[in-house]
């Protein structure tokens, strides 16, 4: 019904509604609005080597750029994007969006960068999620091997039959999957032997405490190397500093995102980032 207001615009207070669904209604409006006024941008956020310091991908990041307002981040619109089912056409925008801009970088010459999306659960869920990116992907005249989409653990173990078969479609059409947030669920790697998986990334709560945790330590230690043991690549989120650099490089983390690196910026700033060399480089000299 709050679905039906919002489409039309129209907002009926009725008096015995209770001022927590009148504000989700005006909210779910506002948003619904904002994506169809083109107020959705992304931000990308670069991943890099570890080894040799180059610059492998991006990772986008959905903002609202509210007007008056400035800049809202996913936290606070995303729940109530999941919610109300307007993540649906908004991650399709997302896909969308990212996939046009990566096919810009490639044509401007920077041909050896992935892109990495966020998928929701809700997206998973969708019968028509593989169909909708193979078209995007003609559309772009991109290959399905330089989109990566994130998937968190929870959203696989939630509904696992489900996840398989969409999860199948997808590798059918050569598109790799990134465990997001890998270590705050069950982070049991079992299962991954179930899913076409080819990145884990460790979430920054282990990278957080990793110079003076040493459980944290032995945890990403472990979880790189029985990664490794079956193929499966590590990217570790999340790192602020130098010391948590330097010992995800010496326990062979194949790649790393980060404040420290580079934060997620505007697809103009990334432009010009790509144009220069690379920033892990020159951090070295
Ligand atoms: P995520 O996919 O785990 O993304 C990483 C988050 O950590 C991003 O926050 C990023 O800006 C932030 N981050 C990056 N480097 C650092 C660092 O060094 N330190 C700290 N403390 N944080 C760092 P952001 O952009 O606010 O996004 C939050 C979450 O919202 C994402 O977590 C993702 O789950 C979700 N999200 C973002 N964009 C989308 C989207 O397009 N679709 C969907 N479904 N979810 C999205
Ligand atoms: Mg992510
Ligand atoms: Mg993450
Ligand atoms: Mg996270």
């Amino acid at each position: 019904q709050a679905k039906e207001q919002g489409r039309n615009q129209v907002q009926i207070f009725d008096a015995g509604m209770n001022l927590q669904t009148q504000i989700q209604i005006k909210k779910t409006t506002e948003l619904r609005i904002a994506l169809e006024q083109g107020q959705m941008e992304l931000h990308y956020q670069p991943q890099f080597c570890l080894r040799d310091g180059s610059l492998v991908g991006v990772e986008a990041l959905v903002r609202w750029n509210k007007p008056g307002i400035g800049l809202v981040y996913p936290g606070d619109f995303i729940p109530l994007a999941e919610t109300t089912g307007i993540i649906v056409p908004m991650g399709k925008w997302v896909l969308k969006e990212a996939c046009h801009q990566l096919s810009a970088w490639r044509q401007a010459g920077f041909n050896n960068i992935r892109m990495a999306v966020n998928l929701s659960a809700r997206q998973l869920r969708q019968p028509s999620l593989a169909s909708d990116i193979a078209g995007i992907l003609q559309q772009q005249e991109m290959n399905a091997d330089m989109l990566e989409l994130e998937i968190t653990e929870s959203m696989l173990m939630e509904d696992m039959n489900t996840a398989i078969t969409t999860m199948s479609e997808l590798n059918q059409l050569g598109i790799h999957l990134a465990i997001d947030d890998f270590g705050t669920g069950y982070s049991s790697l079992a299962y991954l032997k179930n899913f076409p998986v080819r990145r884990l990334k460790i979430d920054k709560s282990f990278v957080q405490d990793l110079t003076a945790d040493t459980e944290d330590t032995a945890i990403i230690s472990a979880i790189i190397n029985l990664a490794h043991n079956m193929g499966i690549a590590v990217i570790a989120e999340g790192i602020e500093n130098e010391a948590q650099l330097e010992y995800l490089r010496q326990l062979n983390c194949d790649e790393g995102q980060g404040y420290f690196l580079a934060r997620p910026m505007p697809a103009a700033d990334m432009d010009k980032l790509l144009q220069e060399s690379c920033p892990l480089v020159e951090k070295d000299q």
